[in-house]
């Protein structure tokens, strides 16, 4: 029997990723356990009191702002069906000060609201398992199945099909498997903090917008958790490429105090007002980005296998198309959603979920090649052509 003709998966991280993975193959009659490592969803960087959601700019279209513009199109619908407004988003314009200048639809999110409703989702189709403080340390697979072990060696979870879907927490977990040739999985934490403060009074009569950073003049949520006022405006956000510390930083602040000058003075000075006061507050959490930004969605390589089959070609290696690279059978992963995981999740769990179904792709047909763009097995695939140049 296929793997996947069971439709049982585990899956691993209930950040958006996770979370838009257990929609997507509930929808599909999967059923699924969902663990993860925090008591409760949307701890890492899915906790986002406030992101943007809006299309992804280039002087020329790139394979990551292609992807983008399906994206955005398609969180808009989830948010309009799940979420209602002024409860974990609002519909907004953004004025993109960067390449292509200019005024852009927008919404700004609450990332945890839709993670929050995609499991909700899940529950109500009775096709979700939830497992909390679940770390998982290592994935072995015997017997057709994926075992999920904690530090012990214990069980936490199996199942035939696992979706890695944890950031950066997918490098720890895959990097064994990778072991041929660590360069094949180019995952990397990037670091960020945002800036934020209640909003007293009347908003600054300002729009937001996007430059170096993201500037939200306003932001309403009755839902927002306790820990942040229920009406808030922030800036966001720095990066710092290979750190994973969480802890708040006023040097942080300032450089979104820097960033905000170049936008909007009067916005900086205030910025460092409440900075000074002590009322600005702030929250750092860890993005997972691969080496070209694009995310990685789909079958994990055998990095082995794929490293034989290149030598075994000969001089006809460059002719082993990457669709054809061999897989881990019932592995997949959704990770390196990066600065976009609002935009990039929902899109890629359903494409990905269509696939592990047996369905056609989700891409339209002028789009198809963007499936090599995202495939995990593209770093590795290209090493194995080098290596065996
Ligand atoms: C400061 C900042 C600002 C941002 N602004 C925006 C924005 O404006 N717009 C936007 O679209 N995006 C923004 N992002 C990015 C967005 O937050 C991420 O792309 C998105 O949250 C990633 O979702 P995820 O599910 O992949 O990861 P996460 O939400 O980090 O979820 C991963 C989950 O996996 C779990 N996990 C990890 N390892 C293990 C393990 N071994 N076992 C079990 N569980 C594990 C973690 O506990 C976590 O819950 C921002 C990020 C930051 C940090």
């Amino acid at each position: 029997m296929n793997v996947t003709e069971s439709r049982q998966a585990l899956v691993l991280g209930a950040g958006l990723a996770g979370a838009a993975c257990c929609a997507t193959l509930a929808r599909r009659g999967w059923t699924v356990r969902l663990l993860d490592a925090a008591s409760e969803a949307a701890q890492g960087a899915s906790g986002l009191p406030v992101g943007m959601l809006s299309p992804h700019v280039t002087r020329s279209p790139t394979p990551l702002s292609r992807l983008c513009a399906l994206g955005v199109a398609d969180a808009r619908g989830q948010l309009e069906r799940l979420v209602p407004q002024g409860a974990g988003w609002q519909p907004t314009e953004v004025d993109n000060l960067g390449h292509d200048p200019g005024r852009k639809p927008a919404a700004l999110v609450r990332p945890s609201a839709l993670v929050h409703a995609w499991l909700a989702e899940a529950q109500g189709l009775g096709r979700l398992q939830t497992g909390w403080s679940a770390e998982v340390h290592r994935l072995e697979r015997r017997d057709q199945r994926w075992w999920a072990l904690d530090a012990e060696g214990g069980v936490v979870g199996d199942a035939p099909v696992v979706v890695v879907a944890s950031a950066y927490g997918a490098h720890a977990l895959l990097e064994g498997l990778f072991s041929a040739d660590p360069t094949a999985l180019p995952l990397r934490p990037v670091q960020g903090q945002l800036s934020l403060a209640a909003l007293v009074g009347e908003p600054l009569a300002l729009r937001p917008v996007r430059n170096n950073g993201v500037f939200v003049p306003s932001y309403e949520d009755r839902e927002l958790p306790p820990r942040w006022p229920s009406r808030v405006w922030a800036m966001g956000s720095t990066y710092e490429r290979g750190s994973q510390d969480v802890t708040v930083r006023s040097e942080a602040h300032e450089r979104n105090a820097a960033s905000l000058e170049q936008m909007h003075p009067v916005a900086a000075a205030h910025l460092r007002q409440c900075a000074a006061r002590g009322e600005l507050q702030g929250w750092a959490q860890v993005r997972c980005a691969s080496l070209d930004r694009v995310p990685m969605v789909g079958a994990v390589p055998d990095q082995p296998a794929l490293l034989e089959q290149m030598r075994s070609a000969g001089h006809r290696r460059g002719r082993i198309p990457l669709a054809d690279a061999p897989r881990l059978p019932g592995l997949f992963m959704v990770s390196a959603l990066g600065s976009r995981g609002l935009t990039l999740a929902h899109w890629c769990a359903d494409w990905l979920a269509a696939r592990m179904s047996g369905e056609p792709s989700t891409l339209p047909e002028d789009d198809l090649d963007l499936e090599r763009a995202f495939d995990p097995a593209r770093f590795a695939w290209k090493s194995a052509r080098r290596q065996d140049a």
